[in-house]
């Protein structure tokens, strides 16, 4: 029997939380154990004994390699109680104990645990950079837990492997409490993402970084995070194989993936190759189109940070966007703006024509042709997912004619008012289409005050009304469709700054505070209005961007 589980599934739902609240919880941490063998022993792993130098690994998925501890005292920084109930079955209150704070150190290996790298390789900014792998991260083992759904959480910054080239192993806080809030956020919002379980901090392990790239480097706090997805595997991880012309272990991968992953299609379908293809593809694209749907950029595109999964994965220098300009770059190394936020849906199917390159050596020719016939649909495919995402978010569940312009003349207005993107999608939904040209009727809704200064408001509004009225949505339910999609929170860059420089002198309360209001971005919370999470970002973090230093 083929197991069935999903990947993001919003966690919070009535049914998850009844079974898992007939369900035992674990609070004795030390009781916590993971399958032996997890499935990922079934291929191919480098044993090379020297496994913290740099080395061009051949005909292997993985490198076995130890975690390397972090060292003097550790901090808990935050745990997520969603991952740690729903994922692995366990009392929220096992992440103050000593074990689990030492299993995310690296320092605690429960029992059955493997301890891997995964070896991949990428194309950065449009190039081929070869080999690059977990270069700062291991895979611990695999975790069944009571639903019966298969986890296996990875360390992120526990040390040296064979793929860190010129890397220390190591990552900084500030970083890791992104990716740590990102992560989980993601969840909430409803868009699919790998996981982020619990974030620890040394007092005195340090590295050394040059945040903005300016030559002056200093010491900062070595942390790691403890993400968690069904699998990590990427598109770099077949590209390798490619360009190294391995066919046989590309095959094995491929074969295992679909045995253990892709539990629609059978393993004995001659149609696998282009049935996995297909949904690789549409899993990220319409990924893609969740990002565009709530303003999330990633910032580096590259083939090696796309998931075989279709989830959202290596949170690094992204960036929701504030006021919207569709030309929005959040990493100070993107000179070119390669990825953009309205380049993104273009980069990921430029991301999957380097991926159906990749897999031609394990292809049968018909299999071949009925991918190039796959991939000739996909650019309409992303269209329209993209266009249907933001129609929702606009109320309205059918396509018609006209829709693709009025999407666009609606994001024109906010970006030539400079309007916030978050904010005006929620505001609409806040206030009665009669009252949006009546400003004494808009009081705080700071933002609709910004776009309707725009040229052309009042015939866009008009355009609007009439729209609905074609579909026949009362204003009711136009309201409540749009409550139910566009969230009040997301975590902005500025937002996140705060927690960090907090977190930076061991003050973790709000970054545990942005965790739990992640949880459900799409209920007002009375503490965060008083945080002015929804009033118009301070002027400091105007134009606010990351470097990729993490
Ligand atoms: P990223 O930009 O985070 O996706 O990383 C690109 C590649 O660089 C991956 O192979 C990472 O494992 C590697 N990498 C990033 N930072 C480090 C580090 N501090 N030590 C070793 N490898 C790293
Ligand atoms: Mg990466």
């Amino acid at each position: 029997m083929r197991r069935a589980f999903c990947v993001f599934a919003a966690l919070q739902n009535d049914t998850t939380v009844r079974a898992v609240s007939k369900m035992k919880l674990m609070s004795n941490f030390k009781e916590w154990k993971f399958k032996y063998p997890p499935n990922y022993a079934e291929l191919p792993i480098d044993e090379n004994p020297a496994y913290n130098e740099p080395v061009a690994v051949k005909n292997a998925v993985f490198s076995k390699v130890p975690t390397e501890p972090l060292t003097g005292t550790i901090r808990l920084v935050c745990a997520s109680e969603d991952a740690l109930k729903y994922l692995f079955d366990l009392d929220p209150s096992v992440a103050e104990s000593e074990d689990f704070i030492n299993f995310v150190a690296g320092k605690y290996q429960p029992p059955g645990g493997l301890s891997v790298s995964h070896r991949y390789g990428g194309y950065q900014f449009g190039f081929w950079a070869d080999q690059l792998g977990d270069g700062r991260a291991h895979v611990l083992g695999e975790y069944v837990n009571g639903k019966g759904e298969s986890w296996q959480p990875q360390l992120k910054g526990s040390g040296e492997t064979p793929y860190s080239r010129f890397g220390d192993g190591r990552a900084v806080l500030r970083s890791s409490v992104r990716e740590m809030l990102a992560s989980e956020a993601m969840v909430g919002l409803g868009v699919p993402t790998t996981r982020a379980a619990a974030l620890v901090v040394s007092d005195d392990h340090m590295v050394w970084r040059d945040k903005t790239y300016s030559g002056r480097a200093k010491q900062e706090r070595a942390a790691v995070v403890m993400r968690v997805c069904p699998a990590w595997y990427r598109l770099g991880s077949f590209e390798i194989l490619d360009k190294r012309k391995e066919p046989d272990t590309m095959k094995t991968l491929f074969e295992f993936i679909i045995k253990y992953h892709f539990l629609s299609i059978d393993s004995e379908d001659e149609d696998r190759f282009v049935k996995f293809y297909t949904e690789v593809a549409h899993k990220n694209l319409d990924m893609v189109a969740a990002w565009q749907g709530v303003g999330f950029t990633h910032g580096v595109l590259n083939t090696d940070n796309i998931s075989i999964l279709g989830v959202t994965i290596d949170y690094g220098p992204y960036g929701f966007i504030d006021h919207y300009y569709g030309s929005y770059v959040p990493n100070t190394s993107d000179d070119l703006g390669r990825y953009a936020f309205d380049r993104q849906p273009q980069i990921l199917l430029w991301n999957l024509e380097k991926f159906a390159l990749a897999l031609e050596p394990i292809l049968p020719e018909d299999q071949k042709q009925k991918i190039k016939e796959v991939q000739a649909t996909l650019e309409e495919y992303v269209k329209r997912k993209v266009l249907s995402t933001y129609l929702l978010k606009l109320g309205l569940k059918e396509i018609q004619d006209g829709d693709g312009a009025l999407i666009e003349d609606f994001l024109n207005l906010m970006q030539d008012t400079m309007a916030d993107f978050t904010c005006t999608f929620r505001q609409l939904a806040e206030v009665d289409l009669k009252d949006l040209e009546d400003v004494s009727k808009l009081e705080t809704r700071w933002s609709l005050t910004k776009i309707r200064e725009g040229k052309g408001w009042g015939k866009w509004v008009e355009r609007y009304r009439q729209r609905i009225e074609k579909e026949n949505v009362s204003e009711e339910d136009r309201r409540s469709r749009m409550t139910a999609v566009n969230p009040v929170y997301v975590p902005r860059n500025w937002m996140m700054q705060e927690a960090i420089t907090d977190a930076e002198n061991n003050d973790f309360t709000k970054v545990r505070f942005l965790l739990e209001l992640f949880r459900r971005p799409f209920e007002v919370n009375a503490e965060a209005e008083k945080l002015g999470y929804t009033s118009q970002p301070p002027s400091w973090s105007y134009g606010l961007k990351l470097s990729c230093s993490s």
